[in-house]
């Protein structure tokens, strides 16, 4: 598997943000968000780094592409610390999805897969391996295109396990757009969280005003029934 880096941190984001996991960063993505905080992530360098002891920062360098079964390893031995669960991220782990099904019944911890929610025939190939889906909603404004079809049919895939939803909220979300995004989440069950996240800056995308997240707030909880907004904390406290 192509890999960026495979160590044990905070989540900072979404419904589990808080939680101790073992992070395995994977190589590729499919799109280019204008607030892409992982461009490195989105192609495949020669080596990738995995830490040693769970939280040390003692990084050593490993080639790309790994086998499956050396990464589980890598990970597992991180797992010798308590962790909530192991997080799937990237980049897009679903561009490695055949190779994320081989490695998944490997890993010793429950499995978190954080995912731009676009790939819906690659999660149909992983998900029977998986505990909980972070799925973003990639609005036009942000990703370039519209997403809708997949990202309903990924929700409606992913809807038999633990899923919420994070939609990141910039100075050029737009009404319509955002709307649209919820009225998708309330047609595959209102019930489904979602997470509101204000773009954290980066890349010059300019942040949401405070009283425009108040008003697309307000909106969303309207149509669905379980609505927070959560910064990316990790940002905050200095941790990857
Ligand atoms: S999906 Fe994630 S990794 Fe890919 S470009 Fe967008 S923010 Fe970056």
């Amino acid at each position: 598997m192509e890999i960026v880096e495979v160590f044990s941190s905070i989540q900072g984001e979404g419904r589990y943000v808080g939680c101790r996991q073992v992070f395995v960063r994977l190589a590729g993505c499919n799109l280019a968000c204008d607030y892409c905080d992982t461009p490195a992530s989105r192609q495949a360098a020669m080596e990738g780094r995995v830490e040693a002891t769970p939280g040390g920062r003692d990084f050593f360098a490993v080639a790309n592409p790994l086998a499956a079964d050396a990464l589980a390893g890598y990970v597992n031995s991180l797992l010798r610390a308590p962790h909530h669960s192991v997080s799937l991220t990237g980049g897009e782990p679903l561009c490695q999805a055949e190779e994320l099904a081989e490695l998944a019944p490997k890993l010793a911890g429950r499995l978190y897969l954080e995912t731009n929610g676009t790939m819906p025939d690659e999660l149909a190939v992983v998900l029977p391996y998986i505990d909980i889906v972070s799925m973003d909603i990639k609005l036009p404004s942000t990703s370039g295109r519209e997403w809708w079809g997949e990202h309903e049919r990924f929700l409606r895939l992913a809807a038999g396990r633990d899923v919420f939803v994070k939609v990141v909220l910039t100075a050029a979300t737009g009404d319509d757009e955002f709307r649209r995004a919820l009225t998708l989440v309330a047609a595959v069950d209102r019930r489904i969280p979602v997470v509101l996240q204000p773009v954290s800056p980066v890349n010059n995308v300019a942040g949401i005003a405070p009283e425009a997240a108040l008003r697309l707030m307000a909106a969303a909880l309207e149509m669905v029934d379980d609505v927070r907004v959560i910064p990316q904390t990790h940002k905050m406290m200095g941790q990857l």
